[in-house]
């Protein structure tokens, strides 16, 4: 059964790898990510690792939505952006987390099947999707309280911290072919604090249309 699945999950892949906001754990049991992989790979829902979803694009391995989630620190009650929704499943877990979600991925099929996933998932109206270059934000939607980006970058896109609220949170995998970081990065007076967190693996994020 997948809650089932789900439980193990939370337990092996997150609470015992450090994980410990309660809120993104209870948030993580809650959607059901067997419904934002492809049908063929239903069985490896719950798999440790990132699936295939087309166009050369995958779902994030549940530690790294877990972890971009925890790192954003939501309290409830806030209005993120996801960029590079892919799948939706982040988006989901996010809608769990914070009041209101605006969520953008740049490739129209995966954007109609994130719609779809979305959905089916009962998130549809809890998550508004754009198509687009997330680079450059949702100017009109801003100001963020967190971002969270779920492709790999050269350097944090400058747009995005634009639209971060004061204090607000952007949690972005830097870096290119020799390597990636997630870096956490707050809008303070002074201008950006960054953090290095750990080292990742992400597809790029890919500028334009
Ligand atoms: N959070 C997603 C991850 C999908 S992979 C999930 O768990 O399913 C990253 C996604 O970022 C891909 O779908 C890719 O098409 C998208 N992407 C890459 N560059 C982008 C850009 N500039 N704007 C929006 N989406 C982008």
């Amino acid at each position: 059964m997948s809650a089932d699945e789900r439980a193990r999950m939370v337990e092996r892949q997150l609470r015992r790898r450090g994980i410990a906001d309660e809120r993104v754990l209870a948030a993580m049991q809650r959607v059901p990510r067997e419904l934002f992989v492809p049908p063929e790979l239903r069985d490896a829902a719950y798999a440790d690792a990132a699936l295939p979803i087309g166009d050369e694009q995958t779902i994030s391995q549940p530690y790294m939505v877990a972890l971009i989630c925890e790192q954003l620190a939501l309290r409830g009650g806030e209005r993120v952006l996801d960029v590079g929704t892919g799948s939706g499943y982040q988006a989901a877990v996010l809608a769990e987390l914070a009041d209101e979600v605006h969520a953008v991925e740049r490739i129209p099929e995966l954007a109609g099947q994130a719609r779809a996933n979305l959905a089916a998932a009962g998130y549809e109206d809890r998550v508004r999707l754009h198509v687009g270059d997330g680079t450059l934000g949702i100017p009109e939607c801003a100001p963020f309280a967190a971002i969270a980006v779920a492709a790999a970058a050269l350097e944090a896109p400058p747009a995005l911290y634009e639209q971060l609220e004061p204090r607000g949170r952007l949690v972005v995998p830097v870096g290119g072919a020799g390597g990636q970081w997630l870096e956490v990065v707050v809008r303070t007076p002074e201008g950006p604090a960054v953090v290095r967190t750990v080292p990742c693996r992400f597809v790029p994020l890919v500028a334009g249309r």
